[in-house]
């Protein structure tokens, strides 16, 4: 009877335990339905590019990877840092039409690439001088602009981008390796 009893107790403090930790966050999860709008993922309807179907070029001369795309440190990090000197001719990727040129906050001065077969966009970030226009059409390799340090930077280097049917995509995917 004294086991039985001790059991009971222990069962009792037990399930008390269990209840203390999992109770902040059920309740936290049940707080959210209904007052804020949950967070969805929803990436199935989401086909990435085949890697052979766009085929880039290094925007730049000479490659050197100061940060990757989505590292564990910068998780919210889209795109790859290239680094390099003020004013380095900065390549377009790819033979597309310039969808953007200017302006733009955090990217500072920035260029936006469609390129027709796969409707991908590249974006180049950071620029110190935009040598292309809107509307325009550009060449594989062909120079679009300066590096710089425009815009939310803290050294020179190029922010670039590949943006796929909305979805960030990492670019390192669709570069040569060097
Ligand atoms: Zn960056």
């Amino acid at each position: 009877m004294v086991y039985m009893r001790i059991l009971t107790l222990l069962t009792a403090f037990f399930i008390s335990a269990c209840s203390t930790f999992v109770g902040p966050g059920y309740r936290g999860t049940s707080h959210n339905i209904g007052t804020t709008k949950p967070i969805v993922i929803n990436r199935s309807d989401y086909k990435p590019l085949p890697s052979d179907s766009l085929l880039l070029a290094w925007p730049v001369g000479q490659v050197s990877i100061t940060s990757k795309f989505r590292t564990r440190k910068r998780p919210n990090h889209k795109g790859l840092d290239l680094d390099g000197e003020m004013n380095d001719p900065l390549y377009a990727a790819e033979s597309g039409t310039v969808i953007f040129s200017g302006w733009q906050r955090g990217f500072g001065r920035v260029v936006k690439i469609k390129h027709r077969q796969t409707q991908a966009i590249t974006l180049y970030a950071h620029m110190n001088k935009i040598l292309v226009k809107k509307g325009q059409q550009v060449k594989k390799r062909q120079k679009i602009g300066k590096m710089g340090r425009t815009g939310r930077a803290t050294g020179t280097h190029l922010h670039f981008e590949v943006i796929h049917d909305g979805n960030h995509i990492n670019p390192e995917f669709y570069l040569p390796l060097q």
